[in-house]
C-alpha cells in the first residue's frame, strides 16, 4: 500500500504550497463531507519512482485553544495516519514557541520527522538552517516550495524512510483480477461488495493486513477470478470502534494504487459531485483501468432515468472510453455486466502489442495528421514501442518531439486507443527524442 506523508505546521508556512509542488495536482481531495474529519488535503506524490500518498494537515493556529488543545487533536490524526512527518517550518519568522510544541508532539509518535525549512529565498540559507538546528532532527532540509526548489531533495530524504511494502507478493498472481470499489460515502460499497460475496457464495478468508491497511477478499464470479479492495471496511466495521471513521481518502488512495481496476461508484440519487469527479481523475492519473459505476439505478422514474445520463454523458466525456454501468447493488441488477466491464478494461489494459503494429499505426496517424511546425521544423515520428501495460504505455522515438502539443498527444492516443481496442484504460504515449 502507498505509504502516507503528512505535512504539519503552523498556518503560513507554506504547507499548501508545499503540497501542491509534492503532488502536482489542481485537484487535492478534500475531505469535507459528513463523517469525515474536515480541512485536509490529499495527494499522490509520484515525483520518483515509488509514489507516496501526501497530507496536508491544515494550519495549526494555537489561536483559538491554545496550543495544547491544538496539537493534541489535529497533529495526533495527522501522526497517526502517517508513516512520516514533515514538519514545515518557517525561515523568515525563526524558532516560535508554537513550533517547539508542535515538535514535541511529533518527536513523542516515535515517527520519523525530516524539517522541511521553507521561504529560505531571500534569505541566508545556512543561517536560517542553523537556527532550526536546535530541534536536534538529523534530517533538516532548506526549501522554497513557492519556486519549487528543494523539492527534489525532500523526496530524496523522504524515500528511504517508508516503508516499501508494496505489491510484489508472488501469490498475487494467480489471485485474479485486482479491483478497488471507491466511491462517496453512502454510495453503496458496502453493499456492493456484500452482495458480489453473497451472491456466488464465495470463498471468503479474512486476509487481514494491518490495521489500517485496505483488505482484501477473493471473489469467484462466472469462472473468473478478482481481488476486491475493499475500502469500505465491510469486513472489519463489525469489529472497529464507532469513532473510527467511515470512509477514508487515505484507503480510497491506497486502494486505487493497489488495483488494476478501480470501480468508481457513483449514487444515481445524488449530482455528480466534483468528489466524484477527483476520484475518477485520481484512477486516471494513476493509470488504472476504469469502470464506472451508477448505483441505486432501482426505483428511479424514467425522468430521473434521463437525467441523470444525461448529466453524466456531459460531465464524463474526459472519459468517454470509461464503461459506464448502472447497477442496483441493494438487487443485485447490473452486476454481470459490471464485472463483464472490468474484465474487458482489464484485458484492454494489458493488451500485448508488437513493436511493429504500433509503428505501423504510429506511421498512419503521422500520415493522416502531422504535429504543427515547431519554428518552421516538424517534429519526426520514427518508430514506436511498447513501454508496459496497465496503463498501455506506447513509447515513441522522434525529433522535437519536447515541442509535441498536448492535442497532438491526446490524438495519438486516441489513435492507437482505436486501433487497439483499448477502451476502458488511459493510454500513455512517451515521447523519446533522438536514435
Ligand atoms: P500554509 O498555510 O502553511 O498552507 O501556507 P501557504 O502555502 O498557504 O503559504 C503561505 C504564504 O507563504 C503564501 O503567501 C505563499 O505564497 C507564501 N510562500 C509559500 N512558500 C513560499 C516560499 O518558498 N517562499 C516565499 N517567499 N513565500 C512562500
Ligand atoms: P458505502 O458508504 O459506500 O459503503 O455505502 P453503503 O453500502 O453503506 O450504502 C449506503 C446506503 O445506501 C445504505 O442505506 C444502503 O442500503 C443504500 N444502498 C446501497 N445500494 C443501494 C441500491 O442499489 N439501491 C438503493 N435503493 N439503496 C442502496
Amino acid at each position: 500500500m502507498l505509504p502516507v506523508v503528512a505535512l504539519v505546521g503552523r498556518p503560513n508556512v507554506g504547507k499548501s504550497t508545499l503540497f501542491n509542488a509534492l503532488t502536482r495536482s489542481r485537484d487535492a481531495l478534500v475531505a469535507d463531507m459528513p463523517g469525515v474529519t474536515r480541512d485536509r488535503h490529499y495527494g499522490v506524490c509520484r515525483l520518483a519512482h515509488r509514489p507516496f500518498v501526501v497530507v496536508d494537515t491544515g494550519g495549526l493556529s494555537g489561536k483559538e485553544e491554545g496550543i495544547e488543545g491544538l496539537t493534541a487533536q489535529q497533529v495526533r490524526l495527522a501522526i497517526s495516519e502517517a508513516n512520516l512527518l514533515v514538519f514545515v517550518v518557517d525561515a523568515r519568522d525563526g524558532v516560535l514557541p508554537l513550533d517547539a510544541a508542535i515538535l514535541g508532539e511529533l518527536r513523542r509518535s516515535g515517527k520519523p520527522v525530516i524539517v522541511v525549512v521553507n521561504k529560505v529565498d531571500g534569505t541566508d540559507e545556512q543561517s536560517s538552517l542553523g537556527e532550526f538546528a536546535s530541534f536536534g532532527i538529523a534530517s533538516t532540509l532548506p526549501m522554497s516550495a513557492a519556486h519549487n526548489r528543494g523539492i527534489d531533495l525532500l523526496v530524496e530524504t523522504a524515500l528511504p524512510q517508508l516503508p516499501d511494502d508494496r505489491d510484489d507478493d508472488p501469490g498475487l498472481e494467480d489471485s485474479g483480477i485486482r479491483v478497488a470499489i471507491v466511491g462517496r460515502p453512502n454510495a453503496g460499497k458496502s453493499t456492493l461488495i456484500n452482495r458480489l460475496l453473497g451472491e456466488d457464495r464465495l470463498i471468503v478468508s479474512d486476509v487481514a493486513g494491518t490495521t489500517r491497511d485496505p483488505i482484501r477478499v477473493p471473489l469467484e464470479r462466472d469462472g473468473k477470478k478478482y481481488t476486491l479492495i475493499d475500502t469500505a471496511g465491510v469486513r472489519r466495521r463489525a469489529r472497529v470502534e464507532e469513532a473510527v471513521e467511515k470512509f477514508s481518502v487515505i484507503k480510497t488512495l491506497q486502494s486505487i494504487a493497489a488495483s488494476q481496476v478501480t470501480i468508481v461508484l457513483i449514487d444515481a440519487r445524488e449530482n455528480l459531485a466534483d468528489q466524484d469527479l477527483t476520484l475518477i481523475g485520481h484512477a486516471i492519473e494513476e493509470g488504472r483501468a476504469l469502470v464506472i459505476a451508477v448505483n441505486k439505478w432501482d426505483g428511479m422514474d424514467t425522468y430521473a432515468r434521463e437525467q441523470c445520463q444525461r448529466a453524466l454523458e456531459r460531465r464524463l466525456q474526459f472519459v468517454e472510453w470509461a464503461k459506464t454501468v448502472f447497477i442496483s447493488a441493494l438487487h443485485g441488477s447490473g452486476l454481470r455486466e459490471l464485472m463483464k466491464a472490468v474484465v474487458r478494461a482489464h484485458s484492454a489494459a494489458t493488451r500485448v502489442m508488437s513493436s511493429s503494429e504500433l509503428t505501423r499505426t504510429l506511421e498512419k496517424a503521422y500520415e493522416a495528421y502531422q504535429p504543427p511546425l515547431v519554428r518552421g521544423h516538424a517534429p519526426k515520428l520514427r518508430y514506436a514501442h511498447p513501454g508496459g501495460s496497465n496503463p498501455p504505455t506506447i513509447v515513441i522515438h522522434g525529433s522535437r518531439t519536447k515541442h509535441i502539443a498536448p492535442a497532438y498527444r491526446r490524438y495519438l492516443e486516441g489513435f492507437f486507443r482505436k486501433r487497439f481496442k483499448l477502451e476502458g484504460t488511459p493510454v500513455r504515449v512517451d515521447f523519446r527524442d533522438g536514435e
